[in-house]
């Protein structure tokens, strides 16, 4: 019988395919095969040695057989170099290079699956892309993605969730992870950096990680409500989205890194000439903090005369649009789900006054559309709402969807919520209004088919320290390695007034959330707020604070200089959680910033970003030498000098604090 047995093993292992594709270096080497029951399933290795064992690949649906009994048809290899530009972003120019390998497969059911497989020198992707034939509808149970990690590593992530990203960061050995959202950034025992993320997210659930066993995890969809175990309904042709891997040697790499914006699709809009990266200021801290309302009384925040104050900073401070919260009928600040009209000012708020002021200024009017998450209600008028924002000259439009999950017990990260998330930039970009949504699904690079869809929330930004015990010192060092290798974030950073001091005992019985301004704080140094506004990367970006904390104080003109519209962007140096620093060119302005956690830091930082032969006036916004986010945390340096690219800087950072330097030609 063993003599039998043998003989037939080796014809079955001779039949199973084996292909392999490299990155265009060759250092990571992805083989795909077929399991003895037709699963397909791939290994990964970095440098010769393993990164990612045999982990299996496939969906499952009800009745229907989408991961087994697959047999190959072809295989197809190509390969690309190419650059191509964006409107705005880290880098208007961007090189996507990789080899693409193709495995067509067929099973018995007659189910069709072509698995492309993506390399690039900084990692890789594949993606599901199913014809089922004669089936106009599946109902999808479930991904069976496997990522079963050779070694165990050092990680940096927040919880699966389905309905909430705005949770604490925490750094966990790989192997301890019981579950994970996406970005999860690793630093292998090895000296490996990676992160597993996704890229082109459409009308698909978001995928959370799920540990199995070891260093091994399954990707887990998002159910489309509380109710059912369902993922998502889809036609018999589709696609994933793309399960992507970033890997690079230094942690900045992974910041450097391009993939997920490689992997969509080119610009779907033939005219981007109304995008336009911004510095904004707005109605908006003051509510966090518990000092006015956003719904009408006797300390709201939105009325015309804010309004046309706000108008007159922004003209004045080279700053180019202006948020109004609390400007509308309806939205009181509670997260309830209630109704709510996108067209009906505040009775003390004159939008025809307000917004024909703004236009005189030059200022953009950014409208904020508060839905607490009902989604039903505002789709239903959404044409209307995003009609009467055109006809106010309107371009910008802040979405936010508070609350526990969206309207009718749907996760806010389901199917469901990223065709709603979609549907919106797609009836925006209609009317020419850009999009920057709170609360919304997790960036996967869509921004480079929508570049409408300009910035988003999706982790804790700033209005976390207004009304709880904050953001901790290590959650902006974490951030730009896990959650902003996604995509832009609208933190919002900028605050001056770091412990509310100077608020303190104003309206003492109003609350946002639970809680007054004298409860809480910021937990960084002033500095570190002004070098927030160069790391955590958003083309719309804020300066938050209170107008009365910024007017007459030296270190806000670096905000005045500050261009949102970068052109290049460098990680110089840094690890998660403890330091980072980042340099971005505007124009022929550097525009440098460097933070640290709760440990005081000194970098050595070379100017080599600087363009040769030209000598800049280096404005050095630096930590005081008493500074220490505790204790004194508003202390700062304000110092010239002049610099070129062959010198060398010395960065002296407080204990969670940071610097910031613009860099402006001196002819
Ligand atoms: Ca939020």
């Amino acid at each position: 019988m063993k003599r039998l047995l043998l003989p037939f093993i080796l014809l079955l292992a001779a039949c199973r395919p084996d292909a392999s594709v490299c990155s265009p270096d060759g250092h990571v080497s992805l083989r795909f095969s077929l399991s003895e029951e037709g699963r397909p399933v791939y290994a990964v290795d970095v440098d010769g040695a393993p990164f990612i064992g045999e982990s299996a690949l496939g969906l499952d649906a009800d009745g229907l057989n989408l991961s087994s009994g697959f047999g190959l048809k072809k295989i197809q290899k190509s390969s690309a170099d190419e650059e191509w530009t964006q409107p705005w972003g880290e880098n208007k120019t961007v090189r996507d290079c990789h080899n693409e390998m193709s495995a067509l497969l067929k099973n018995a059911e007659g189910v069709e699956l072509t698995l492309r497989f993506r390399m690039f020198d900084d990692g890789f992707a594949w993606r599901y892309e199913y014809e089922v034939p004669a089936c106009d509808t599946i109902l999808l149970d479930g991904e069976k993605t496997e990522f079963r990690f050779a070694e165990d590593a050092d990680s940096w992530s927040i919880p699966g969730n389905f309905d909430t990203y705005e949770l604490k960061y925490r750094k966990l050995r790989l192997s301890d992870v019981p579950d994970a959202n996406t970005p999860m950034t690793m630093r292998f025992d090895g000296g490996l950096y990676a992160s597993v993320h996704e890229a082109a997210i459409y009308d698909y659930p978001e995928m959370i990680l799920r540990h199995t066993d070891g260093c091994s995890f399954v990707s887990e969809l998002a159910p489309l409500d509380r109710r059912s175990g369902l993922k998502a309904i889809l036609p018999g042709s589709f696609k994933t989205p793309w399960r992507t891997v970033q890997i690079a040697r230094e942690a900045v790499g992974l910041i450097n890194s391009s993939l997920i914006l490689n992997l969509n699709e080119p610009c779907a809009l033939e005219d981007v000439s109304w995008i336009k990266p911004a510095k904004y200021i707005g109605v908006w801290w003051s509510l966090h903090l518990g000092l006015e309302s956003w719904g009408v009384g006797p300390h709201h925040g939105a009325t015309t005369e804010a309004a046309i104050r706000y108008i007159d900073f922004a003209a004045a401070n080279n700053i180019q649009g202006v948020l109004f919260e609390g400007w509308n009928d309806g939205w009181i600040g509670d997260g309830a789900a209630r109704d709510f009209d996108f067209t009906s000012p505040a009775a003390d708020f004159d939008i025809e006054k307000v917004t024909a002021y703004s236009r005189s200024k030059g200022i953009e009017f950014i409208v904020h559309n508060e839905t607490g998450g009902n989604v039903a209600r505002y789709e239903a008028e959404l044409e209307r709402d995003l009609d009467w924002d055109a006809a106010h000259g309107i371009h910008y439009l802040k979405t936010g969807y508070a609350g526990g999950g969206l309207y009718g017990g749907k996760h806010r990260h389901s199917q469901f919520g990223v065709q709603h998330f979609q549907k919106v930039v797609e009836e925006a970009a209609k009317r020419h209004i850009c999009v920057d949504a709170h609360e919304a699904i997790k960036p996967t690079g869509i921004r480079r088919t929508w570049p409408n869809f300009m910035t988003r929330e999706c982790a804790r930004g700033m209005e976390w320290n207004g009304w709880s015990e904050g953001n901790e010192p290590f959650h902006h060092e974490i951030l730009p390695f896990t959650r902003l290798l996604g995509g832009p974030m609208d933190y919002t950073p900028g605050i001056f007034d770091i412990d509310y001091s100077n608020v303190a005992g104003r309206n003492p019985n109003l609350r946002s959330w639970g809680r007054h301004a004298s409860e809480c704080r910021t937990n960084t140094t002033l500095c570190k707020q002004i070098a927030n506004w160069v790391i955590l990367y958003s083309p719309l970006q804020m300066a938050c604070d209170l107008l009365g904390n910024y007017e007459g104080h030296p270190a806000f003109q670096f905000f005045r200089d500050f261009d949102a519209d970068c052109d290049e962007s460098r990680a110089l140096q840094g690890e998660p959680g403890e330091f980072v620093a980042i340099v971005r060119r505007a124009a022929d302005r550097y525009f440098y910033g460097a933070t640290t956690n709760e440990c005081a830091r000194t970098l050595v930082q070379p100017l080599d970003f600087l363009r040769p032969g030209v000598e800049y006036v280096a404005r050095i916004y630096a930590d005081g030498p008493d500074a220490d986010w505790i204790s004194n945390p508003e202390s700062y340096v304000i110092t010239e000098e002049t610099v070129t690219c062959s010198d060398t800087l010395e960065v002296v950072m407080a204990a969670g604090g940071g610097q910031a330097i613009s860099f402006i030609p001196k002819n």
